[in-house]
């Protein structure tokens, strides 16, 4: 069976058992201060697990892209090295929420493996959670009398806490699971030794393939455990796995999910792929990891220097790494295999094929990059292997192959490997020490501790008024006390609430509760997920009160202002540079816009101007908003809205219009009545933030009326600096042309006067030694002056020993000339006489044999400088 097929056979079995099909969330999480990417299938219905939402559908299958390079889930080093860990796979998935519990969830996915993919049942085995004392749990029997009537008890292993008890976090859902394990060894090899003792045991051939978890508990933060009212089923069976065991293989690669890219590698590295290991592991770790890479930048992620970017540009460097070191592909490859991605998963991800010119274009531009940090830490490698040859060494410590690691992307590997070759070491422990050091500063800097939620009110869900107002009667629903490096603060949950929570690139509302004379102030407000969490540096004294909350409406009037503009801004920037214009970011507050979005070259000064002014030609419009909340997400599209890359969007979405025919977004951000408020927009500044991005910043309203205000100043300050001419900018050009005359004037001065020093000082040359020397403090009106002067000397006098001690604009500096041949004659080095000359103007210096200079800070040393020089030769 294909990989393809097999993918649409599991939604398809499960549909046919009324599960409801969701896609998959996007790669990179949004509003989890946990997460960075998505690790599983459960992830984008937490709040389901956690009793935020009503979940829509009470059974569910999907098929989640999923990403396990950090934080608890972190495969990377595993990945090409065995067959079987990815960084990115797909998580395939029945889930129950507060329906089906373990008897339907166990018997479904024996039928599915056994009768539909027709797994051989003597290839299985199955694990049962075996109890834990510390959490005072016995052994799951109501899961293992289920798998009892399935399969021989033979085939069932009791495991322990830490594989048979799933849980999101230190706290939060969990329970016990049942995994499948596959066993794909040959025949002779399973008569040899039985699976069972293999299974989580790490053998690349007897492997799990499905965890069925059966949610059924609550940790609380003082590690006990409660009963959960709703119980769910929650499980996840890797899809490469699956494929790998279907189709029989031996490795995860071999199937037609990977064959094909290993084949491209093998074009175009001209090597074979199972002829040697290590060859092989780099084709693994690039077909892996192109997968990964390219997801997540589809996804809105960029490489970058920090967090999320910072993973993927990693991932993305180990790749071109392995195929550097292994397989000679010294020049960008990675983005060559786009067009074979885009072509693969086309029918479940189109996200690839949809964004293929833009992700390939970022993924050369990072390869070449970072192509040219390797030619640079190879360069600083030989440097380094020539410093220990010099002290007699051949250790490299571990300050040194971190800093190759760290500032160069070097990997310790890779040093390691050069060194080899070059019979020196690196003192590997010394790396971890340093590793480690920096982890723990990290881990510092992001340390934060969550205590549990404390109920203060009836939980009837949460209302957002915010769109239509700004103040409210409001009850807390729940609050609790978060620990950072900011301190002590509370995260409050309100019935209802007027503040908007950070998102979409809109920041999120700062105000007050009011209670009596009581006022308390809301810092910030962001989602937890779909949570609405307000925070405040202080409990109110009686939290069970009823408060009145109110947003601070003058910054709420600019973030708006600044919102809308963002749109107008977007759908100019379509007219102006064309439809791939694609929104990449955006951050919208009381200050500025900031808008990032894909576009090949510099935004020109004419583009602009032309932005600029349909912005503002739509700004005196006055043109009304139209707001649509709950479109269905088919019509919203119809209707041409624009959904994000990304962005996870539900069945109903809200859609925001300015003109049908200009500006029609899905945007769940505030906005202007109409776009007259917003007054008038300019932008400040245009740049590149990574390849193929742009970033737009741009002001509107009040503070684009007094950054007009600041120009027109300027320009009347300059008008008055030059006594009000007629024509400012003629009187500029004026004065820069009389400056460059009066420059070239001097010059001309300056250069008649050394012309009369040297002479002076040809005529003061005195021979020593076979050798004519000059010796003689002067005063030069530059460094440049100093060295053509010296060189003039030595060339007019021949055999020629100069030492001139300049006083240039109140700084020392010497300079010392020596003929060539008097270098090899008499030995002499002009680097070695400056270093010792400057030691009487508190200085140093260098260069080479026949010329070298140094500066110093005693002017008062010059006469000595000359006296030494003499001495010399005396
Ligand atoms: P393993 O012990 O093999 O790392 P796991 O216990 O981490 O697996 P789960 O967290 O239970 O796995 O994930 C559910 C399923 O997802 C697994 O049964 C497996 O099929 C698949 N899976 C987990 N990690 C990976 C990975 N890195 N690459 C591919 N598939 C994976
Ligand atoms: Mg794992």
């Amino acid at each position: 069976m294909e990989a393809k097929r097999i993918r649409s056979t599991f939604i398809e079995f499960f549909e046919s058992k009324q599960h409801h099909f969701v896609p998959s969330s996007p790669i990179v999480v949004k509003n989890d201060p946990t997460l960075m990417f998505t690790n599983a299938g459960m992830n984008q219905f937490k709040d389901y697990f956690l009793g935020n939402e009503v979940p829509k559908a009470k059974r569910v299958a999907n098929s989640q892209k999923c990403l396990r390079v950090s934080g608890k889930h972190n495969d990377l080093e595993e990945v090409g090295v065995d067959t079987y860990h990815h960084t990115m796979f797909e998580m395939l998935g029945n889930w129950s929420f507060g329906d089906y519990f373990k008897k339907e969830a166990i018997e479904w996915a024996w039928e599915l493996l056994t009768t539909v993919y027709q797994l051989p049942k003597d290839r299985l085995y199955v694990s049962v959670f075996g109890g834990d004392k510390g959490d005072q749990l016995d052994r799951d029997n109501e899961a293992f009398d289920i798998w009892k009537n399935i399969v021989s008890e033979d085939r069932i292993i009791f495991g322990s806490k830490k594989d048979n008890f799933w849980e999101m976090g230190d706290t939060g859902p969990c329970g016990p699971c049942s995994e499948i394990h596959v066993d794909l060894r040959t025949d002779v090899e399973r008569e040899r030794e039985s699976g069972y003792d293999l299974v989580n045991n790490d053998h690349p051939q007897v492997i799990e393939i499905w965890n069925l978890v059966f949610m059924q508990f609550n940790r609380i933060s003082d590690g006990s455990l409660k009963e959960l009212p709703a119980k769910h089923v929650d499980t996840g069976m890797g899809f490469e796995r699956l494929v790998r065991a279907v189709q029989n293989k031996s490795s995860n690669y071999d199937t037609d999910v990977f064959m094909p890219f290993i084949q491209a590698i093998e074009k175009k590295s001209g090597k074979k792929y199972g002829e040697d290991e290590k060859t092989d592991i780099a084709m693994r770790v690039i077909v892996d990891h192109i997968r990964a890479i390219s997801f997540t930048i589809a996804d809105g992620q960029l490489p970058s220097n920090n967090k999320a970017g910072y993973v993927i540009r990693r991932i993305l460097r180990r790749a071109v790494r392995y195929g550097y070191t292994f397989l000679d592909l010294q020049k960008p490859f990675l983005f060559e295999l786009l067009p074979l991605l885009a072509e693969n998963f086309g029918e479940i991800f189109p996200e690839i094929a949809m964004q293929q010119d833009f992700i390939s274009k970022v993924i050369q531009e990072e390869e070449a990059s970072f192509l040219r940090t390797l030619d640079n830490g190879l360069k600083i490698l030989d440097q380094i292997k020539l410093d220990l040859k010099e002290k007699n060494e051949n250790i490299i410590d571990g300050k040194t192959s971190f800093e190759l690691y760290d500032t160069f992307g070097f990997p310790l590997d890779l040093t390691s490997l050069i060194a080899r070759e070059n019979g020196i070491s690196v003192d590997e422990k010394g790396f971890a020490i340093e590793m480690e050091k920096q982890k723990s500063r990290s881990r510092a800097a992001a340390e934060h501790e969550t205590g549990d939620w404390v109920m203060v009110n009836e939980d009837e869900g949460v209302d957002f008024i915010g769109y239509d107002h700004l103040e409210s009667q409001s009850n807390i629903i729940k609050y609790r006390l978060i620990t950072d490096k900011k301190g002590d603060r509370y995260q409050l949950v309100l019935d209802k609430t007027p503040f908007y929570a950070e998102s979409g690139g809109q920041v999120g509302d700062q105000g007050w509760l009011i209670s009596g004379a009581e006022k308390i102030r809301v810092l910030d407000t962001k989602k937890e997920n779909d949570l609405i969490v307000h925070f405040v540096d202080k409990l109110p004294s009686a939290p069970e009160m009823t408060f009145h909350c109110k947003v601070e409406s003058e910054k709420r009037r600019l973030i708006i202002n600044n919102h809308t503009a963002t749109h107008l801004l977007q759908a100019a920037l379509k007219q102006v540079l064309g439809d791939h214009v694609q929104q990449k970011g955006s951050l919208v507050n009381d200050q500025l816009l900031r808008f990032d979005f894909s576009h090949f070259a510099k935004v020109t000064d004419e583009e602009i101007a032309k932005i600029e002014s349909i912005v503002n030609s739509k700004i005196r419009a006055n043109i009304p908003l139209i707001e649509q909340r709950n479109v269905p997400i088919e019509e919203a599209k119809n209707q041409g809205a624009m959904a994000l890359f990304g962005e996870k969007y539900g069945e109903f979405v809200r859609v925001i219009t300015f003109d049908k025919n200009f500006s029609v977004e899905l945007c769940g951000g505030i906005h202007v009545p109409s776009t007259g408020a917003i007054g008038f927009f300019k932008i400040v500044s245009e740049g590149s933030v990574a390849s193929g991005v742009r970033r737009i910043e741009a002001i509107t309203a009040d503070a684009a009326e007094s950054f007009l205000n600041a120009q027109v100043n300027l320009v009347k300050d300059l008008q008055e600096m030059l006594k009000n001419p007629k024509d400012l900018k003629k009187s500029v050009e004026a004065l820069l042309k009389e400056r460059n005359e009066l420059k070239k004037e001097v010059e001309v001065l300056q250069n008649r006067q050394t012309g009369a020093l040297k002479e002076e000082l040809l005529e003061k040359a005195i021979s020593i030694d076979g050798m004519n020397c000059v010796f003689a403090q002067i005063s030069v009106p530059s460094a440049d002056a100093l060295k053509k002067l010296s060189f003039e000397i030595k060339n007019e006098l021949g055999n020629a020993l100069v030492v001139l001690a300049a006083d240039i604009e109140g700084k020392p500096q010497i300079a010392v000339t020596i003929d060539e041949a008097l270098i090899a004659s008499k030995g002499l080095n002009a680097g070695n006489m400056v270093r010792e000359l400057a030691k009487e103007i508190g200085g140093g210096g260098g260069g080479q044999p026949f010329f070298a200079t140094a500066g110093g800070k005693n002017l008062g040393g010059l006469p000595s400088v000359i006296q030494k020089a003499k001495e010399m030769f005396s």
